[in-house]
C-alpha cells in the first residue's frame, strides 16, 4: 500500500505581530484611566487594586509605532474597531431609529446628502436613491432629525437594515482585492461593539461571573486585532465565527451589564495584548493555542484543566458518519494537495494535547493516508454539511459502511471553556477567578 504521508495544513493564522502598540495605547488615553490600570497577576486578587507592575513593564513610547496615535478614541466606550460585515448585497434598503435621520457624509465627514432609503450595487458602482453612481467610499450614520420628536430623546441612532440595528457608522467600501465587489464594514466604539458580540457567543441566561468573564475574553480579542491591524485597515474584524460573531446593537439587560461591569478590562500577558480564544466545552482539560492555531507559544493559552464543563451535553458525544459522505466532504481537499483519498479505513488523532484535541488527523484509507490540519479538517465536514463532529478529541473507527465517532467538547478547545465559566459561576467562582483558570498566568488590566 502506497503511503501518501504529508501534510495539509490550515491556512495558519499569521504569526502574532508582538505587540508594543499597547504601550502608546496606554499612553494616549487620560491620566485618570491610566491609574486605574489594575494587574491581576493571580485570579484571587481584586480588579480594582491599583497594581502598577503591569504599566512599569510598558514602555510609554513607541517610535516604532507612531500610527497609534491615530487612534479615535471615545472617552469610556474604548476605542473605535471597524466590523466587517460582509459584501454589500445588490439592494439594500436602510433605515433608522425614530427620530434621527440618516446622514450619508465622505471620507472626510462631509455630508452629501441626507436620508438616503435604498442603495442598489452593480458593477464597482452604487447607486443611493437612483442618483449618479459613487465608485468612493462613504459611510451612513444615524444623527437627529430636524424634527425630532419626544420618542428620539434618549433613543440610540441605529442604522437598521432588516431586521437588524447597527450603532456608529456603516461604510461602504470598494474591495480592496479590486474585484469590483463593495464591503459594508460597521464602525464603533468597542464596548458598543461587545454588546453585539455577547448575546451571540454566550448564552444570556448563563450566571453574571461567567458572562462577565466572556466580556473581558470578547474584548480582549477585539483588541488584539484592533492593534495587529493597525488604525488604517480596512477592517479589524468579521462578523462570524472565523473571528467573533457579531450581530449588532443589543438591548439585553444582562448582556449589557456584563460589558458595563467589565468596562475596559483586558487580559495582558507580560504586558502584551494576546489572541484570547475562548469555545463552548473543553471536555475535561483546554488544548494549547500554539499546537491548535499554530501562534506563537503563550504561557497564557496553555492547556488547563476543567472538571465544570462536565455537565454540559457535548462534555461527551458520538456520531455515525457514512464513510462516503466523509470521503466525499475531504475529496476536494485531498485532490486540491494532489492526494490519493481511497475508502477511509479510520481517522486518527496526531499530536494530541493533555484533553485529547489533535494539532492534526491522520485519514488512513485503502490507498494510503494524509494528515489533515484538525481545523481545517472540521472546515470540510462543515461545508459539505457532514454534521456530527464536534471537537478534534476522537477516536474513530469503521463500522461496517459508516465511520463511527467517539469524541470529547465542543469546539477547537484553546482558552475559556465557555460551559466550564458556566460551571464554575454557578459554583461561586468570580470572572476573575474563571479567566485565572483559561488563561493562565494572564494579567487582567483596566485600559479606558
Ligand atoms: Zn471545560
Amino acid at each position: 500500500m502506497a503511503d501518501d504521508r504529508f501534510r495539509i495544513f490550515a491556512r495558519r493564522r499569521s504569526a502574532a505581530r508582538r505587540s508594543p502598540f499597547i504601550a502608546l495605547l496606554l499612553a494616549i488615553l487620560p491620566a485618570p484611566a491610566r491609574a486605574n490600570a489594575a494587574g491581576v497577576a493571580a485570579a484571587a486578587l481584586p480588579l480594582a487594586a491599583p497594581d502598577r507592575s503591569v504599566m512599569a513593564a510598558l514602555p510609554f513610547a513607541d517610535p516604532d509605532h507612531p500610527e497609534m496615535a491615530a487612534f479615535p478614541f471615545a472617552g469610556r466606550e474604548g476605542p473605535e474597531i471597524a466590523v466587517l460585515l460582509g459584501e454589500v448585497p445588490a439592494r439594500i434598503s436602510v433605515g433608522c431609529a425614530p427620530g434621527h435621520d440618516l446622514i450619508i457624509e465622505d471620507r472626510a465627514g462631509t455630508a452629501l446628502a441626507a436620508a438616503p432609503a435604498e442603495i442598489a450595487c452593480a458593477r464597482a458602482s452604487l447607486r443611493i436613491d437612483g442618483g449618479a453612481p459613487r465608485r468612493d467610499r462613504f459611510r451612513l450614520r444615524a444623527g437627529p432629525g430636524a424634527l425630532a420628536g419626544p420618542e428620539a430623546r434618549g433613543a440610540p441612532a441605529v442604522i437598521q437594515i432588516g431586521a437588524v440595528r447597527y450603532e456608529g457608522a456603516l461604510e461602504f467600501l470598494p474591495a480592496p482585492d479590486g474585484s469590483g465587489a463593495w464591503l459594508l464594514v460597521n464602525r464603533l466604539p468597542l464596548e458598543r461593539y461587545l454588546l453585539g458580540v455577547l448575546p451571540r457567543e454566550m448564552n444570556a441566561s448563563f450566571p453574571a461571573a461567567a458572562l462577565r468573564a466572556q466580556a473581558v475574553a470578547a474584548r480582549s480579542y477585539a483588541l488584539f486585532h484592533l492593534l495587529r491591524e493597525g488604525p488604517g485597515a480596512f477592517y479589524h474584524l468579521r462578523a462570524d465565527t472565523s473571528s467573533q460573531v457579531y450581530g449588532g446593537f443589543s438591548a439585553e439587560p444582562a448582556i449589557r451589564a456584563a460589558v458595563a461591569e467589565t468596562r475596559g478590562e483586558v487580559l495582558l500577558h507580560a504586558g502584551q495584548a494576546f489572541e484570547t480564544f475562548f469555545h463552548s466545552t473543553c471536555g475535561g482539560c483546554t488544548a494549547d493555542g500554539a499546537a491548535v492555531f499554530g501562534v506563537p507559544a503563550n504561557p497564557a493559552l496553555t492547556p488547563a484543566r476543567c472538571g465544570d464543563c462536565a455537565h454540559a451535553s457535548h462534555y461527551r458525544w458520538s456520531c455515525t458518519l457514512a464513510e462516503s459522505d466523509v470521503r466525499r466532504a475531504l475529496a476536494p481537499l485531498a485532490a486540491r494537495h494532489r492526494a490519493a483519498l481511497g475508502e477511509i479505513l479510520a481517522i486518527e488523532g496526531v499530536e494530541r494535547g493533555p484533553g485529547g484535541h489533535a494539532s492534526y488527523l491522520r485519514v488512513v484509507h485503502r490507498d494510503g493516508s494524509f494528515e489533515v490540519d484538525g481545523a481545517v479538517f472540521r472546515g470540510n465536514l462543515a461545508e459539505h454539511d457532514v454534521r456530527g463532529v464536534r471537537s478534534t478529541a476522537f477516536e474513530c473507527w469503521r463500522a461496517g459502511a459508516d465511520l463511527h465517532f467517539e469524541g470529547r467538547g465542543y469546539g477547537h478547545g484553546v482558552g475559556l471553556c465557555q460551559n466550564g465559566a458556566r460551571g464554575m459561576a454557578e459554583a461561586g467562582a468570580a470572572a476573575e477567578e474563571i479567566l485565572g483558570r483559561y488563561y493562565p498566568r494572564s494579567q487582567i488590566a483596566a485600559l479606558w
